[in-house]
This record gives structure tokens, sequence and C-alpha cells, in this order.
């Protein structure tokens, strides 16, 4: 899978926003696999309040932090 095949799921009807990993608020958009509609990770999305929030994680850097191996170290620490 490559990101280049993901979109921001599309607006329909009955989808809800989700909630936001930066500020809580039920304001975020997750990225999906455009073929299967699939979410990619719960962490890759963006969030509608640009200003007083800002979070987005784009498929491209998600995708490029999980062959960081540095990053990937840093993940499992966090998690811990
Ligand atoms: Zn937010």
């Amino acid at each position: 899978m490559s990101y280049h095949r993901c979109i921001l799921e599309p607006y329909h009807a009955g989808r809800r926003y989700s909630r936001c990993p930066g500020c809580g608020k039920d304001s975020y958009t997750l990225y999906v696999y455009a073929e299967t509609g699939e979410y990619i990770n719960e962490t890759v999305g963006m969030c509608r309040r640009r200003n007083s929030c800002g979070y987005h994680l784009p498929p491209r850097e998600y995708f490029t932090r999980l062959n960081d191996k540095k990053w990937k170290l840093r993940l499992r620490m966090q998690q811990q």
C-alpha cells in the first residue's frame, strides 16, 4: 500500500467527524485507502480546527515515519 492511493474520507450522509488526537474535539477527518475505504491509522488524519488545533498527519508523512527506524523506536518507547 502506498500513500498515493490515500484520500481524506469523503463526506457522505451520516459520516461523523472523529475525535481529534490533537485537541480531543470531534472535528477530525481520517485518511482512507481510496480503493477499500479502510482507515490507514487512527493518527493519520486532519483536524478541521485549523487555527486552534492544526493537527494534520498526512499519509505521506506517516509512511515516511514507518520507514524511519529511529522514529519507530521512539514510538515504541512512548508506548511503554
Ligand atoms: Zn484537533
